[in-house]
């Protein structure tokens, strides 16, 4: 675990994946080795800038990050890229892991792509998110990108995560199909109209003004920061300048307001409850108590002669009573 430690703070990058895979791992044997090396890494932690890539599937969120990381690592930045894929837990598939993606940027010594781990809950896969985030911090990465899939919990599991949300949105498409506008608007620090070329530059144009428009009339969110809506193109490479101006721009401004740390802080307390109650839920379904008495409850449910109230009760005495 020593080795491990001083091997991924050195840089080592097989250290680093080694690391990583232990903090991934479902093994319970695994777990103390695991909480004991994130702790000694801990102090080496935070430096990074922390940046959500959400968006549906399709708009544009792999091409970007390839785009955009090459130009980072260029500028001096080691970049990593982590994925919080809500579709293995789902289906089993994926929906960010299974294809060929950012092969230009997986060559670079200074980037390292880790795809989303395989786990049972979302939960699962967030928690060893955050922890990985934290092992690439260790290892001397000042920019963590994470890309996510912009449905529900996994970009809740996101915006627990990261300094800066930015969120890739296609031009012309209806809103309904892009998540619910008050939602991404509700969320995004920086919001970017992807695929701003050729014949849709104009479309894309359109929409973020649109989007701009729209965020004018929300009362501002953050005392700190209003959001900022461009147009870019992750293909011709236009605009991805801006966009990581912008990101910047954000985590500037949560520091000048000297809120940065304590949103790290908020953040870390959140997922600690999201913990203890992923936990707690694990060990009530997996008692004996619960789960002798599960089948009935479900079946009395099913056929409606019970009610989810005196069931959830009913399972909740027989936890406590074993
Ligand atoms: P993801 O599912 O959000 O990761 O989307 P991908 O990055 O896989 O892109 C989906 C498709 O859109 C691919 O065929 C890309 O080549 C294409 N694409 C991505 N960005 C752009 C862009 O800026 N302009 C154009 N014209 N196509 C793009």
């Amino acid at each position: 675990m020593d080795e491990l430690a001083e091997g991924l703070l050195g840089g080592d990058r097989t250290a680093l994946a080694r690391a990583i895979t232990l903090v991934e791992s479902r093994r319970e044997a695994d777990a103390p080795a695991a909480r004991a090396l994130v702790e000694r890494v801990l102090p080496h932690t935070g430096g990074a800038h922390r940046v959500a890539i959400s968006g549906v599937p399709g708009a544009g969120k792999s091409t970007l990050i390839e785009a955009l990381g090459l130009q980072l690592v260029e500028r001096g930045h080691r970049v990593a890229v982590l994925a919080i894929d809500p579709s293995s837990t789902l289906s089993g598939g994926s929906i960010l892991g299974d294809k060929s993606r950012m092969e230009q940027l997986a060559r670079r010594p200074e980037a390292f792509l880790r795809p989303s781990p395989r786990a049972a809950t979302l939960g699962g896969v967030a928690k060893r998110t955050r922890e990985a985030m934290l092992l690439l911090e260790a290892a001397g990465h000042d920019v963590v990108l994470v890309e996510t899939v912009g449905v529900g919990q996994s970009e809740t599991a996101a915006r627990g995560l990261v300094d800066t949300f930015v969120v890739l949105l296609l031009p012309g498409a209806g809103d309904e199909l892009q998540g619910i506008k008050k939602g991404i608007l509700e969320v995004a620090d920086v919001l970017a109209v992807n695929k701003a070329d050729g014949e849709r530059e104009a479309l894309a144009r359109a929409a973020a003004g649109d989007h701009a428009a729209a965020l004018r009339y929300l009362s501002a969110r953050d005392a700190e920061w209003t959001p900022r809506t461009l147009t870019c193109s992750a293909t011709t490479g236009a605009g991805i300048e801006d966009l990581w101006e912008a990101a910047r721009a954000h985590r500037q401004a949560l520091l000048d307001a000297g809120v940065l740390e304590a949103r790290r802080r908020a953040q870390a307390k959140e997922w600690m409850w999201s913990l203890v109650e992923e936990r707690r839920v694990a060990e009530f379904r997996d008692s004996k108590a619960v789960a002798e008495s599960l089948p009935g409850a479900l079946e009395r449910l099913e056929s409606g002669v019970s009610d989810a109230a005196t069931e959830a009760d009913a399972l909740l005495d027989a936890y406590r009573r074993a």
